[in-house]
């Protein structure tokens, strides 16, 4: 199964994807996880890299793909998440997987509004020693989301790939509704 789990900062994509890949015995594919071991192990990729996420800022889409790319067709499938974030990094994963002749399952949206999301946000900066969670990243991050990344949900809408899913509640209650929507869309 090729999953791509899809949402604004804060909403929660990262935890349950983990939960998700474990469920379905697959790949969970994060590219902030990625980046953030790259950035830890003082790579050329990750000093590159951080200067963009310190900033709140997408890392460019030739450094993203060339680092994801080579993951995207192995194994039984996998759940992508924070990847694609931009409509060229969407094109880059339609090629990848059309040239190896598998299907994207589909793309599950996490809706939460914003003013929730700056809130989760705050408080994981409180909780997390994560550099761009800070006040002033935070809402650039959003900008950035609405401008670069919301496009990709619409990319996906079109393709027919999208299912929403409420992203408040408790964890396992956004976990249930994620298994929900990743069974009927198989
Ligand atoms: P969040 O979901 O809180 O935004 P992530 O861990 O997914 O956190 O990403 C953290 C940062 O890593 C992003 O703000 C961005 O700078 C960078 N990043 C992660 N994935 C991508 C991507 N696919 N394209 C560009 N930049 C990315």
């Amino acid at each position: 199964m090729r999953i791509v789990i899809f949402g604004p900062p804060g909403a929660g994509k990262g935890t349950q994807g983990v939960r998700l890949a474990e469920a379905l015995d697959i790949k969970h594919l994060a590219t902030g996880d990625m980046l953030r071991a790259e950035v830890a192990a003082g790579s050329e990729l990750g000093n590159l890299a951080k200067q963009y996420m310190d900033r709140g800022d997408l890392v460019p889409d030739d450094v993203i793909i060339g680092m994801i790319r080579s993951q995207l067709t192995g194994g039984d499938g996998m759940i992508l998440d924070g990847f694609p974030r931009t409509i060229a990094q969407a094109q880059a994963l339609d090629e990848a997987l059309d040239g190896a002749s598998l299907p994207l399952d589909s793309a599950v949206y996490f809706n939460v509004d914003r003013d929730e999301l700056v809130v989760r946000l705050l408080k994981r900066a409180s909780e997390l020693d994560r550099s761009d969670d800070t006040a002033e990243t935070i809402n650039h991050r959003m900008d950035v989301y609405e401008e670069q990344t919301a496009p990709v949900l619409d990319y996906y809408r079109s393709a027919g790939k999208v299912t929403e899913i409420d992203g408040t509640g408790t964890m396992d209650e956004v976990f249930q509704r994620l298994l929900q929507a990743v069974q009927e869309s198989s």
